[in-house]
C-alpha cells in the first residue's frame, strides 16, 4: 500500500467499504472502473478493457464510460445482477488543492434502479423481503408497498413465483426459508428500520422494516419519499392460481415465454404504463368477494354507458405520463428539468381525466391543490431546460428579483464582450480579429497569422497556434471576472431554485401518488369497458348454485388471432359436475377448456367476458394440468412434472375450485396412463367434487358415466368427406366415435407411404376388434397397444402446429 499513488490509495479507501460492489470512480468527464470491477464489467458493458497506464508496464486492468451517458451501463450492470457504488467528485477539480475530494454519493442493487425509463412499464420492479411470518414487496421505482402475512412460509414463497421479483432481501438467520427459490439475487441484510417510521404505520412487519432499513442504507433517506406505507394484501380474497397455472393458461406470457399471445396482451387496452400495471395487478389477484367483483363490474358497465366520455377520458389518458416513476426519478439528484415538467404535464392530464368522470357522476374532484403546484412548476421552469441543473439557463425570469439581475448581469456580460470585440476590431483595424473563450484560458483574442503584425503593444501573448494567435488584454480580463462570476452566481442561484421546487414536489408526493393511483383505476376500468365493446364481452352473472352457463363463449386469445373464424360454443354444468371431452388432437379441446378458465379468470377480475351470456360460480381456485408442447419434448422428466402437477392438485383443490385435465396420463404406457387417469378422475369425483373439465384420449372412459351421473360426455365435432377431415370446432354432447389419428398425421405432412401402413394397420385390427369385442374387456383392450393413440403420439404437436404445410392446409379445411 505504501508505494501507492495518492489517487489509487483514495481508491483503496473507498472500494475497501463496497468490496461486494463494481465501484464507478469519477475521474474528469470519466466513470473509471479497476482491477477485478473491470474485468467483470467490460464483457457486461461491451467496451473494452484495457490498462491503466501502458508505458509504466502497469498492469492495472481498466474500462470506463462517459459520465453524462451512464444510465444504459448501470442498467446493463444491474441486470447482470451486480451491485454498484457511484463515486463522485465531491469538489470542482479546478478548485481542489492536490487530490479532488471523491465519495461514494450513491449505492445501487438489481432491485432499484438508476434510471427507470429503460424499463418496461407495464411490470413492476420489485425488491422483497421474506421472514417466517410475512412476505414484503417495494417497487422503488413507483412507490407501491405492500406485504402479506403467514405463518406458512409456502403460502407466501408461491407470491415470489408469481410476481416479477428483482431482488430478495433477507437476513442470514432466514435464509432457509428459502428452499427452492432461485435465480433471483439475495442480499444480506441484518438491520430494521425503526417500527415507528412513517412508512411502516400500518402494523407493517419486520420484513417490511427490513426494506426501509435496506433502501434507506443505499440510496438515502431521500429515496425514501415516493414511497406509499407499506399496506396489507389479503391471502383469503385472491382467487387463487398458482405460477404453474398462470403459465399453463398463458396468462401473461406464452409458453415461448413472449407476451404476444398472453391473455393480458389479448385484453390490455389500457392507455398509460401505470393502468397497465394496475391491469396486471387485477390479473395476478381475481378476487373471491361477489361485492368487490360487482363494484368493478358497475364501474366497466358506467363507462360502458357513456361512451363518448369514455373516448374522451381516454384520449386524455393517452397524453398522461407516468406520475408514479416520473416522481421516483425526481426522488434521485440526477433528476432534470425535463422530469419535472413531464410530471407538470402529468398532473394536468391526470386531473382533466378526472374531471371527465366528475363531470358524468356529478361527484367533485379534490386535487386542485395539484394543479396549482403543475402551474407552479410550468411558471417556474424554461421551456425546454438543459438536462444540466448546475449550469443555469432553466429558470425563468421573473421568478425572483435577485435572479433577474443576475441573468441580466450575465446576459448583459456577453452584450459586452460583442461590444468589446466591435471595438477592438474598430480600433485594430483587424475585421477577422475575435473575442473567444475556452475553458483553459478563458476569453481571449484571436488574430489570424496575416494580421498579427498588426497587434497592439498592449496585447499579451498568451498562445501560438500554427495559423493564428492569441492575447489577453487586462480590460479583457476585468471583464471576464465580471462575467463569469454573474454566470457562476446566476448558476447556483438556479440551482437552489430548482431544489426548492423539488423538494416541494416530493412534499407533496402523498396527494400525486394519490392522483395518479385513481387514474390508473380509471384507466384500467375505461379499458375494460373499450375491450368489452370492441371485442363484445357481457357482463357475466354468477351463481349461487355452483352451476355454469355459457352462450357462445369463446377463447379471448385464439378468438383475436382467428377473427371470426372462431367458433363459438355453448356449455352448461351443474355443480361439482364433470365434462369428459373426447375426440382427435387438434379438434379444439385444450383451447375450450382453457377458455372456460380464462373466463373465470376474467370475470373474478372484474371484467366483462367473451360470451353471449355467462353464468358461473365464484371459484376458489383454478387448477390445471395441461401439457405444454415444449415440455412434452423434454421426456422421461415429463411424466414426474405431470404426476407432482396432479398431485398439488388433487391435495389442494375444493369443491369450490375449478379443475382442468388435459390429458393426464399421456407422459407413461398406454395401460398405466388410462389407470392412473381413469383413478384421478375417480378421486376427482368422489372427493374432491370440484367442477372438473377432463380431456382424454382413453375412449375407454367415456363408459365411466354410467356409475358416475356427474360425468357429461362431450366431444368436438369432426366432419369427414372422402377420407379427408375437417375440424368443425363445435362441442356437442357424447363420447367422440373416432380419433381419427390418422388422418391428423396426414395433415401434419406424415409420408404417404407411413400413413397408408397405418390405415391398413388399422383395418386389420378393427375387423379382429369387432370379432373379439363381446369377450374383451375394457383393460383387455389395452394390452394391445391402440392404433388410435399411436398414430396420434406419432406427431410431435409442436412441428404439427409450427408447420408451413399443416398451416396451409388448415387454412383451406376452414374455407371448405
Ligand atoms: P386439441 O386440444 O383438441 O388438440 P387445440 O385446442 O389445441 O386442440 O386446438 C387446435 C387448433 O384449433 C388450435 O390451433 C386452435 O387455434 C384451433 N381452434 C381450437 N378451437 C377453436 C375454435 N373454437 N374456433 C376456431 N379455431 C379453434
Amino acid at each position: 500500500m505504501s508505494n501507492l499513488t495518492p489517487l489509487m490509495k483514495q481508491f483503496w479507501d473507498i472500494k475497501s467499504v463496497h468490496q461486494d460492489k463494481i465501484l464507478l470512480f469519477r475521474m474528469g468527464d470519466f466513470f473509471e472502473m479497476f482491477f477485478d470491477d473491470a474485468v467483470k464489467a467490460a464483457p457486461v458493458l461491451g467496451i473494452a478493457l484495457t490498462q491503466r497506464n501502458k508505458k509504466s508496464q502497469d498492469e492495472t486492468p481498466m474500462c470506463g464510460v462517459p459520465h453524462h451517458s451512464i444510465a444504459g451501463p448501470i442498467n446493463k450492470l444491474l441486470a447482470a445482477g451486480f451491485k454498484i457504488a457511484i463515486c463522485d467528485q465531491l469538489e470542482d477539480p479546478k478548485l481542489a488543492k492536490g487530490i479532488v475530494k471523491r465519495g461514494v454519493t450513491r449505492v445501487l442493487t438489481p432491485g432499484m434502479v438508476y434510471d427507470s425509463d429503460t424499463l418496461d412499464g407495464t411490470k413492476p420492479h420489485y425488491l422483497v423481503s421474506l421472514d417466517s411470518e410475512s412476505l414484503s414487496f417495494l417497487d422503488t421505482t413507483t412507490g407501491e408497498a405492500f406485504f402479506f402475512r403467514s405463518k406458512k412460509t409456502t403460502e407466501l414463497l408461491r407470491f415470489l413465483q408469481i410476481l416479477p421479483v428483482a431482488e430478495i432481501v433477507i437476513a442470514k438467520e432466514d435464509e432457509s426459508l428459502l428452499t427452492g427459490v432461485d435465480g433471483v439475487l439475495i442480499s444480506h441484510h441484518e438491520d430494521i428500520a425503526d417500527l415507528l417510521h412513517p412508512l411502516l404505520k400500518n402494523e407493517a412487519p419486520m420484513s417490511a422494516a427490513r426494506l426501509v432499513s435496506y433502501v434507506g442504507n443505499m440510496s438515502g433517506e431521500e429515496s425514501l419519499a415516493t414511497i406509499s406505507p407499506f399496506v396489507m394484501r389479503d391471502l383469503e380474497h385472491r382467487l387463487e392460481i398458482s405460477s404453474t397455472t398462470l403459465r399453463h393458461l398463458e396468462v401473461f406470457s406464452t409458453y415461448k415465454g413472449e407476451g404476444l399471445g398472453s391473455l393480458f396482451h389479448a385484453i390490455n387496452r389500457t392507455q398509460t404504463s401505470a393502468g397497465s400495471r394496475l391491469l396486471r395487478q387485477w390479473l395476478s389477484f381475481p378476487l373471491r368477494d361477489l361485492n368487490a367483483i360487482e363494484q368493478r363490474l358497475n364501474s366497466v358497465e358506467f363507462w360502458r354507458n357513456h361512451v363518448l366520455e369514455l373516448k374522451r377520458v381516454r384520449q386524455i389518458l393517452g397524453q398522461m405520463g407516468d406520475i408514479e416513476r416520473r416522481l421516483g426519478k425526481i426522488s434521485q439528484p440526477q433528476c432534470n428539468g425535463r422530469d419535472l415538467l413531464a410530471l407538470a404535464g402529468s398532473v394536468h392530464a391526470g386531473i382533466s381525466a378526472l374531471e371527465v368522470l366528475v363531470h358524468a357522476t356529478g361527484g367533485k374532484a379534490n386535487f386542485e391543490g395539484l394543479r396549482e403546484l403543475a402551474y407552479k412548476i410550468e411558471r417556474t421552469l424554461v421551456e425546454d431546460p438543459p438536462l444540466a441543473t448546475k449550469q443555469g439557463y432553466l429558470i425563468r425570469t421573473g421568478v425572483s428579483p435577485e435572479l433577474d439581475e443576475l441573468i441580466e448581469l450575465s446576459t448583459n456580460a456577453q452584450a459586452m464582450v460583442s461590444r468589446m470585440e466591435a471595438e477592438e476590431k474598430e480600433k485594430t483595424g483587424i475585421s477577422s480579429l475575435k473575442i473567444r473563450y475556452n475553458n483553459v484560458f478563458g476569453y481571449y483574442i484571436e488574430i489570424t497569422n496575416s494580421h498579427k503584425d498588426k497587434a497592439p503593444a498592449h496585447y499579451q501573448r498568451k498562445q501560438t497556434l500554427t495559423n493564428a494567435e492569441r492575447y489577453c488584454t487586462d480590460e479583457l480580463i476585468e471583464l471576464e471576472r465580471k462575467v463569469l462570476s454573474a454566470n457562476t452566481k446566476r448558476a447556483d442561484l438556479e440551482f437552489e431554485f430548482f431544489e426548492a421546487l423539488r423538494k416541494e414536489i416530493l412534499a407533496q408526493c402523498p396527494g400525486l401518488l394519490a392522483l395518479a393511483h385513481e387514474c390508473s383505476e380509471v384507466d384500467v376500468v375505461a379499458s375494460l369497458a373499450w375491450l368489452s365493446l370492441e371485442e363484445k364481452y357481457v357482463r357475466p352473472k354468477f351463481s349461487a348454485d355452483g352451476s355454469l352457463k355459457m352462450k357462445a363463449s369463446r377463447h379471448p386469445v385464439v378468438e383475436q388471432t382467428v377473427k371470426k373464424n372462431f367458433v363459438a360454443n355453448d356449455l352448461e354444468l351443474r355443480q361439482h359436475s364433470c365434462l369428459l371431452l373426447t375426440g382427435p388432437n387438434m379438434a379444439g379441446k385444450s383451447t375450450f377448456m382453457r377458455q372456460v378458465a380464462l373466463n373465470a379468470i376474467l370475470a373474478q377480475m372484474g371484467s366483462f367476458v367473451p360470451c353471449d351470456e355467462a353464468e358461473m360460480p365464484i371459484f376458489d381456485a383454478i387448477f390445471t394440468r395441461i401439457g405444454a408442447s415444449d415440455q412434452l419434448s423434454e421426456g422421461l422428466s415429463t411424466f414426474m412434472v405431470e404426476m407432482t402437477e396432479t398431485s398439488a392438485m388433487l391435495k389442494n383443490a375444493t369443491k369450490d375450485s375449478l379443475v382442468i385435465l388435459d390429458e393426464v396420463g399421456r407422459g407413461t404406457s398406454t395401460f398405466d396412463g388410462m389407470c392412473l387417469a381413469q383413478s384421478i378422475l375417480e378421486h376427482l369425483l368422489s372427493d374432491v367434487k370440484a367442477l372438473t373439465f377432463f380431456a382424454t384420449h382413453y375412449h375407454e372412459l367415456t363408459s365411466l358415466d354410467q356409475s358416475f351421473g356427474q360425468i357429461t360426455n362431450a366431444h368436438m365435432t369432426v366432419a369427414e368427406r372422402n377420407g379427408e377431415i375437417r375440424f368443425l370446432h363445435t362441442l356437442v354432447k357424447g363420447p367422440a366415435l373416432k380419433s381419427y389419428g390418422v388422418q391428423v398425421a396426414e395433415l401434419a405432412g406424415l409420408p404417404a407411404t407411413v400413413t397408408k401402413r397405418a390405415k391398413s394397420l388399422l383395418r386389420d385390427i378393427e375387423s379382429k376388434r369387432v370379432q373379439a369385442s363381446s369377450q374383451l374387456s375394457l383393460l383387455d383392450s389395452l394390452t394391445a397397444e391402440d392404433p388410435y393413440i399411436e398414430a396420434v403420439e406419432v406427431v410431435d404437436p409442436e412441428t404439427a402446429r409450427r408447420g408451413e404445410t399443416m398451416k396451409s392446409l388448415m387454412e383451406e379445411l376452414q374455407k371448405f
